[in-house]
């Protein structure tokens, strides 16, 4: 297994992604990976918050470490 995508090679064009690791706050020791789009600032997270409500304060962390701003609601 490799980290490349189909094209076997570092895609230019391949959108920006910030990932993490954020702690549960309810259960010790489990995490959750959150995923911020630099580009779109679209997120996403594993947690149930995401899960319920498509937003959390993970995503919310990560954007702000980013410095990138959530999409425009639709
Ligand atoms: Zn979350």
């Amino acid at each position: 297994m490799s980290t490349t995508n189909t094209h076997g090679r570092v895609d230019p064009s391949a959108p920006r992604i910030a990932s993490r690791r954020a702690r549960s706050a309810s259960t010790p020791g489990l995490t959750y990976l959150v995923e911020v789009n630099l580009d779109t600032g679209f997120g996403s997270c594993e947690c149930p918050g995401y899960a319920f409500r498509g937003r959390c304060r993970h995503v919310d962390e990560a954007r702000q470490d980013a410095g990138v701003e959530a999409p425009a609601p639709a």
